[in-house]
């Protein structure tokens, strides 16, 4: 499948989580996906979607709504795991886009509820661990969090942690500013 390097899709996802371990009748499932596009030619950010999903194994618990503020009737209102996946890949063209997440659990969450469910994972194979990326490209000695990147660019960190559409805005920017200060002075798109 053709590459398409117009954007890079950002995701950041929720899932539903416990204070401890996981209660043996239940499993992490994907109750959000945050989701924002960044354009390569202006790196401006450009959309930012929240896609709630109704969870089928689990609920949503006191912890996970202390966290991330999503509560079990608002995820009741939510479309299936499946028909996420089938929208990221017909309206985000997910499988052949550039896709982004910070650290690399969102890349291993998809891979791990696919097989579970059976159903194709909407993305295709150029994934960028951006947490990676930031602590190569700023020398640091260890990899940082999501809030201490935004300080550390001096960026505000805008809306809700823990959402996942307020996440994938803020770390849009934080790519934005990556992509930005790697790109070599001087040229311009359509080098090849
Ligand atoms: P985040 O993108 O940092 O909001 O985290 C994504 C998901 O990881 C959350 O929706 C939770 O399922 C899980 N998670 C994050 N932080 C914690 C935590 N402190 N305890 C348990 N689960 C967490
Ligand atoms: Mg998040």
């Amino acid at each position: 499948m053709a590459r398409l390097l117009d954007q890079i899709l950002i995701i950041d996802i929720e899932a539903t989580c416990w204070d401890g371990p996981t209660p043996s009748d239940q499993e992490g499932e994907i109750i959000e996906i945050g989701l924002a596009t960044l354009d390569i030619a202006t790196l401006k950010p450009l959309e930012k979607r929240s896609i709630l999903i109704k969870p089928e194994r689990s609920t949503v618990s006191p912890f996970c709504t202390q966290l991330t503020t999503l509560t079990q009737k608002q995820v009741d209102q939510g479309i299936s795991f499946g028909a996420a996946c089938d929208l990221l890949k017909k309206d985000y063209h997910a499988r052949s886009r550039t896709w982004a997440s910070y650290g690399d659990y969102d890349r291993r969450q998809f891979v791990r509820q696919c097989e579970a469910r059976q159903v194709a994972n909407p993305f295709g194979p150029s994934h960028i661990n951006i947490k990676n990326l930031f602590a190569l490209v700023y020398r640091l000695s260890r990899e940082v969090g999501m809030a201490q990147a935004l300080k550390h660019l001096d960026i505000p960190l805008e809306g809700t942690h823990h959402r996942g559409i307020d996440d994938a805005w803020n770390i849009a920017h934080i790519l934005a500013r990556l992509l930005s200060d790697c790109r070599m002075p001087g040229t311009e798109a359509d080098m090849l």
